[in-house]
């Protein structure tokens, strides 16, 4: 990755690809902050706020939120004072239309397109399912835990905060199922926008949390 410009990495793959813990590791180690539009809702959601309000529904379905919502929450977030070199964006663009409407967010801050790389993670949809159902968050800490491959010292409870971890709703299998469907007809598209203008990287996000992030910053550095 080249230094001076700001830079920015779009994490693209499947829900529970492994996106958000490849993006807060790697926010960590190049010093731009991870911004996750399923988080930023979900904030929404618990703060009640009108935003939330307007979200909720389609979160608890599994389908996306209105590009004019979602786009409209993503722009006010990129002008904050940390995204100034940059920033790492976990599950946006999603659409045809949000990825367009980055397109010209990015031009207007003058981010060259070899500044832009897009870290594709690929997992099938059966280890997707699997992964899913064993997903417990802890929302105080942010903590994300698996049963089987990255289970809490003590069972049920978070390593930081001690809270109780739950499944999220839409870690739920019916709802799982139904945001891999929106993946492939809505998202997975994206990829091509993606091939013929920037940097896409493919990485096999079946493998160990750290064999995946060495294959990213390896290949990133290239
Ligand atoms: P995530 O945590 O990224 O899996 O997102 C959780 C949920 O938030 C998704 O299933 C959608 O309902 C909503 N969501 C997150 N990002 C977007 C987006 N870029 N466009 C539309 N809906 C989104």
């Amino acid at each position: 990755m080249s230094g001076r410009h700001q830079q920015v990495v779009i994490m693209f793959g499947p829900p529970g690809a492994g996106k958000g813990t490849q993006s807060s590791i790697l926010a960590d180690k190049l010093g731009i902050p991870h911004l996750s539009t399923g988080a930023m809702f979900r904030h929404h959601i618990s703060n009640a706020t009108e935003l939330g309000r307007e979200a909720k529904s389609y979160l608890d379905k599994g389908q996306l939120v209105p590009d004019d919502i979602t786009v409209g929450m993503l722009a006010e977030r990129i002008k904050q004072d940390d995204c100034a070199a940059g920033f790492i964006l976990d599950g946006f663009p999603r659409t045809v239309f949000q990825a367009k409407t980055l397109d010209n967010l990015l031009n207007v801050r003058n981010v060259p397109a070899t500044n832009v790389h897009v870290v594709a993670l690929v997992v099938p949809d059966d280890v997707i399912i699997q992964r899913q159902s064993g997903r417990r968050v802890a929302h105080k800490s942010g903590k994300i835990y698996h049963l089987e491959h990255n289970p809490p010292k003590i069972a049920g409870v978070c390593d930081v905060s001690g809270e109780p971890l739950v499944q999220r709703d839409d870690d739920k299998p019916e709802v799982v199922t139904a945001r891999l469907k929106v993946y492939h007809a809505q998202t997975e598209p994206l990829l091509e926008h993606y091939k013929g203008s920037g940097t896409v990287i493919t990485v096999d996000g079946t493998q160990p949390m750290d064999a995946v992030t060495a294959e990213i910053i390896n290949k990133l550095e290239q």
